[in-house]
């Protein structure tokens, strides 16, 4: 059929794209945001008003950003897409501000890293739907108010605990992404097989959603290196068979651990005695961004019982040591 040609023909940079749920009834799991959410939308239909802003928090992968496109689907209403880092600069925000036309979304990734005056200047925008505009230097500089369009604001962020006080209490609604179970995984892989015209049977689905870390996005990835095996050392199609030994080849364990993972629970056991030791110390010695380590490896190694965060520092718990194949201290915890 013609979409599913055009499908076939997009890369696989547009793939992303092209396996984003639209509305929110395509959106798998997440049942309580969902609920919440619809809520918010409906009401605000009702009344014929944009709806309260929306933060969405949680870690990355989980489909913020994917759940941001369908609150402005579901509202008919056009989005128009930053990032809190791409807001170094107040002006740089009132330029986008200034273009919205009255019920667009703005949705704002990674919002707590959104630089001081471009916040402030959000502030009085979620609030009153204006801004002050500055212009000039030292004791000429003049305000200048600028009326900007009712919009709805979402924003995504994998720490939430790091947004301001005041920027946090303007959001009207806060949506906490969590981690999917391996039922909703299967469901998530079944769903973008069925898109992208790969042959899967029902433990392969499996098997790739039980090494996800409970991550959509995850899902994705492996699935279409699991059809690049199944294509070239195989018959197509994805089976249990196939798809252990694809993520074998990609070094994905049975528990989804990865590389980095794998060398965070390294350091911790191996070179740091199981701990606690300090953030910055485990990202030198796996030679990664401590904020990569913080929000990408630790929410699910945390959730798999593997990490403990302590007051103290980043600690092994026993099924670290155990996954590795290690025989744990006699006073470590579980
Ligand atoms: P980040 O925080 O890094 O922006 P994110 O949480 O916004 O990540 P998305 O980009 O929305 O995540 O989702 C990643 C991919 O996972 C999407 O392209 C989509 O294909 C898939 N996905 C996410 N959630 C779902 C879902 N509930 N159902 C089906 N597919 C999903």
């Amino acid at each position: 059929d013609e979409t599913l040609s055009a499908l076939a023909q997009t890369g696989e940079r547009d793939l992303e794209t092209t396996l984003r749920p639209r509305k929110l009834d395509e959106f798998v799991g997440q049942p309580r945001v969902r609920e919440q959410l619809e809520l918010v939308l409906e009401s605000a239909r009702r009344r014929g008003v944009p709806p309260d802003h929306v933060l969405l928090s949680g870690p990355p992968g989980l489909g913020k950003t994917s759940m941001a496109m369908i609150v402005a689907a579901e509202l008919g209403a056009a989005i128009r897409i930053t990032s809190g880092p791409a807001l170094e600069r107040a002006g740089d925000l009132a330029a986008m501000l200034s273009n919205l036309a009255p019920g667009d979304v703005l949705f704002i990734d990674e919002i707590h890293r959104i630089a001081r005056p471009a916040e402030e200047m959000l502030y009085l925008a979620m609030e009153d739907f204006r801004v002050d505009v500055v212009v000039g230097k030292g004791p000429g500089a003049t305000s200048i108010p600028l009326e900007i369009a009712p919009f709805t604001l979402v924003g995504a962020t994998t720490r939430s605990g790091s947004l301001t006080g005041p920027l946090r209490d303007r959001f009207g609604f806060t949506g906490q992404m969590e981690f999917y179970s391996d039922r909703e995984l299967e469901l998530v892989a079944r769903r973008a097989a069925t898109i992208l015209g790969i042959a899967i049977d029902r433990d392969g689905c499996a098997e790739i959603a039980g090494r996800s870390r409970g991550t959509p996005r995850i899902v994705n990835r492996l699935l279409r290196r699991v059809r690049d095996y199944a294509e070239v050392r195989a018959d197509g199609k994805v089976t249990l068979e196939v798809a252990r030994a694809a993520l074998k080849v990609y070094d994905v364990d049975e528990l989804g651990l990865d590389r980095l993972d794998r060398a965070v629970l390294g350091a911790l056991t191996r070179s740091f005695g199981g701990g606690p030791v300090g953030i910055s110390t485990l990202a030198v010695a796996v030679g990664e961004e401590a904020t990569t380590v913080e929000e990408v490896c630790e929410p699910y190694l945390v959730r798999a019982g593997m990490l403990a965060r302590t007051p103290r520092g980043r600690v092994a718990t026993a099924a670290a040591w155990e996954h590795l194949g290690l025989v744990p201290p006699p006073e470590t915890g579980r």
